[in-house]
Order: C-alpha cells, then structure tokens, then sequence
C-alpha cells in the first residue's frame, strides 16, 4: 500500500519525495494504527492524512476547528479532481443538508467538520450509517486541556466517537504540543507509543531574537524601514496596542493593516485577504490573527510584547518562513510585560488549578527572556524535542555571547508573588 501512497505522491501533488516523518505516519495509518504526528509547522501535516484518505476505501473526516482552514483545504483537493467538500455553520441549512446527503451517496473522499458537527444528530446517523476510511484530528493539541488552546467540544467528541461502529483508524496531527499534551493526545485517542511520529519541533530556517531596553517603537520604525518590502506580522498584547501601533506606523508612511477581535468580521475578511496578497506589507495584529491563515512568504514576526507563554510564542513566531526560506522572529521584551500577563491571567475565568499551571508557563516565558543558553535550544528543551540540537548559532544568544545581559529583578518572581 505504502507503493500507492508514493504514486500518490506524485499523481495528485507533483512532489517527488516525502518529507521527514510523513511516510512513517502514513504508514502506520495504512496499517489500521491510530497514529498521531507531531511535525512543525509548514511540514506538510495535511498529506499524513490525505494520502491515506486516498488510499483507503471509505469517506475521511478531518475535524478541523477553523473554517478558514478547512475551504482552502478542500479547494486545493478539488483542484486535484479529489472529490471534498466542509460542513460548517458558515454553509446555510439547505445546502448543509444537501451535503450530508452527498455525503451519504459516498461522492465523498474527504469531508471537513468543526467539532460542534458530531452534536448533530442527521450528521451522527450519517457517519454511523457510511464506510469511514479514517477520522483525524487536525491541530489536536485543542483536545487536550494541557493544550495553549483547549476546545471542549473537541474533548467531548472522543465519548461520541467511541459509540460509532465500525470507528476506522484515528489520527491526531499536532504542531505544538509539549509531552504532557502528547500524553493526553495519546490516551484520548488510543494511540500506542509505536505510532507516534515525532519529527520535533525545529525551524531551522527561523532566527530568534531577544531586544531589551530599546523604545519599542523606534526598534519597529528601524526595522521595517531596513526592509520596506518583506511581509511580516507585529503582534501586540493588547487590542489598544494594535489600534495605536498601527496608527503610528501608517502615518509614518508604511503599508500597515490591522486586525483584532474589536473589528467587524467583514473588516476583519478584507485585512487578511489584503495581507495574503501582498496588498499590505505588514499587519499588526493580537493573537486573533493567524490560526488558519496559509501565507508562505512571512518573513518576520515581531513580538511588541512578551506573550503569556512558550506554546503561543512559538505558534505565532512560527508564521515566519513557512516557505523555508529565513524567517526573523524578534521579542520586543520589557518588565512591565509580565505585569501585563499576571494581570491577564489573574482577571481571567480560570479556576485555581488552572491558572496555577498558567503561571507556570509564564514563568517559563519569562524565563525565556532572560536566559543566557541559545534561544532555539531552549524552546526545543521546553518542547521537550526528542532529538538533540547543537546551539543554532544565529540566535541573539549565540551571536552576542558574552555580552552583559540585565537580568531584572522581575525574572525570579511570576509564581513568588
Ligand atoms: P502543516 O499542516 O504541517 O503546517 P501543510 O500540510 O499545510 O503543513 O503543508 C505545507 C506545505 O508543504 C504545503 O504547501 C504542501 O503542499 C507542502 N508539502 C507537503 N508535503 C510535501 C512534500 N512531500 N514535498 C514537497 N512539498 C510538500
Ligand atoms: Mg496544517
């Protein structure tokens, strides 16, 4: 089966080898393993499932929870002749019907579902009626409540699952996930440790960097005008900040949208398509804005403040250089940030447990932005990366080794106080 996954490989997608990890995962998946793939970002997650989607007879279901995500997907299958479609609220009653009802004439190779689709009961009836080639879980660090971006309604679909006859195999795909979300991950979905496939987590092509001590803006303004013409995305922690930035910034003449939660959708639709298409160079943006957004040329992320902990950071600064081709992730680091984030995490719904555990992870970031070792390697260390790495050697630690670093006085005490 593996020989018609490769012929696949190059009928459908014109690519001629597969990349580290995705053969393996296919072909556990092939041999009826529920499997879950651990890859970075940009790794090619999608085909781990694809393929042996393709392969197996029957209908796959990927639950996905963005609907952004899940019509670039099933554009790009049908491009291919491959026959897909989604069911989501987005779609009106009608024609969700009328493709639940395709769905069971089996016209189907790859259907695309929020979470909140298993509460149906005429899509539930369908699933339990059709031959199910596979089910896989899409970002399934959100099942886990460990995760930085935990869905009840994903967690809730495993009891439903387990009702199902003849439930197929079952894979998880994750780009994030530290080895305590593996483990969730992995009990949830009954995967054995044979089939878990972990590539790590390494962007080799991306650079970190810490800056301390400088006017956030004036950094911003030197750095976007040293490079006029590449993409990038500046995070902010704050609505208001975003506003502000942004604001700053096109009067300053440069190409600059924004984007956050306070916006209109539509607002919002036309930002990301602008920006998708190299309309606007730059955007500023809160953490709204990336999840489900494919754009290969991001060739850095700035972070005007220190996020509330490693997953997001690495999530967000991870949008650089998805093409490979380098990718320049810098964080704009001063004491009152963990201020900001107690505050946040303090104001927040949370019971006690949790928001312990969120201090935690804060103190981590923190600790991130006062560490002496390689920036990458620390990330990989948190990640808990099961391959060793060397110092990547262009990190601001490793290039600036030796320096005098401030350690401020704010780094020990996240949990102490
Ligand atoms: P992920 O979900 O892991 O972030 P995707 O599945 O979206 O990554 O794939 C990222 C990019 O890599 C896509 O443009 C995809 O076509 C490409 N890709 C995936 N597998 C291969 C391969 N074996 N060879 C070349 N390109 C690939
Ligand atoms: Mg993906």
């Amino acid at each position: 089966m593996i020989e018609q996954a490769r012929k696949y490989l190059q009928e459908y997608y014109g690519f001629t080898s597969f990349r580290p990890g995705q053969e393996e995962a296919i072909q556990c998946v092939l041999t009826q393993q529920n499997t879950l793939a651990v890859m970075p970002t940009g790794g090619g997650k999608s085909l781990c499932y694809q393929i042996p989607g393709l392969t197996l007879e029957g209908t796959a279901i990927i639950i996905s929870p963005l609907i952004s995500l899940m019509k670039d997907q099933v554009d790009a299958l049908t491009s291919y002749g491959i026959g897909a479609t989604y069911i989501n609220s987005s779609l009106s009653f009608e024609e969700q019907r009328s493709r639940i009802s395709d769905m069971e004439q089996g016209r189907y190779q790859f259907v695309y579902v929020a979470p909140e689709r298993f509460d149906s009961q005429s899509f539930l009836s369908t699933i339990k009626r059709i031959k199910l080639s596979l089910i896989a879980f899409d970002e399934a660090h959100c099942i886990s409540q460990w995760g930085h971006d935990f869905r009840p309604s994903y967690r809730s679909i495993v009891q439903t699952l387990y009702q199902i006859p003849n439930l197929p195999v079952i894979m998880g795909l994750t780009a994030t996930a530290t080895q305590e979300v593996i483990q969730d991950i992995k009990q949830l979905i009954q995967v054995d440790d044979a089939s878990v496939v972990n590539t790590g987590f390494a962007r080799n092509n991306l650079s970190f960097r810490l800056i301390k001590g400088r006017e956030k803006r004036d950094f911003i303004l030197e750095y976007l005008e040293q490079r006029p013409h590449d993409s990038g995305i500046i995070y902010t922690a704050t609505r208001k900040d975003a506003d502000h930035l942004q604001n700053f910034l096109a009067k300053k003449g440069f190409s600059v949208g924004k984007y956050h939660a306070g916006m209109t959708e539509n607002q919002r639709k036309q930002v990301q398509s602008d920006f998708v298409q190299d309309e606007t160079t730059t955007i500023v943006a809160t953490n709204a804005f990336g999840m489900g957004i494919d754009k290969s040329n991001v060739r850095y992320v700035i972070h005007y403040s220190m996020p509330m902990n490693i997953e997001s950071y690495y999530q967000e600064a991870g949008r650089a250089g998805r093409d490979g081709e380098p990718g320049d992730c810098v964080l704009l680091f001063s004491g009152q940030d963990i201020h900001l984030q107690r505050f946040l995490i303090d104001q927040s719904m949370m019971d006690d447990d949790k928001k312990k555990d969120e201090y935690q992870k804060l103190q981590s970031m923190v600790n991130y932005c006062h560490t002496h070792v390689c920036l990458q390697q620390y990330i990989l260390n948190y990640f808990a990366d099961p391959h060793p790495h060397e110092p990547c050697g262009k990190c601001s630690n490793c290039l600036y080794e030796g320096e005098e670093q401030d350690m401020t006085r704010e780094a020990q005490m996240v949990l102490s106080c």
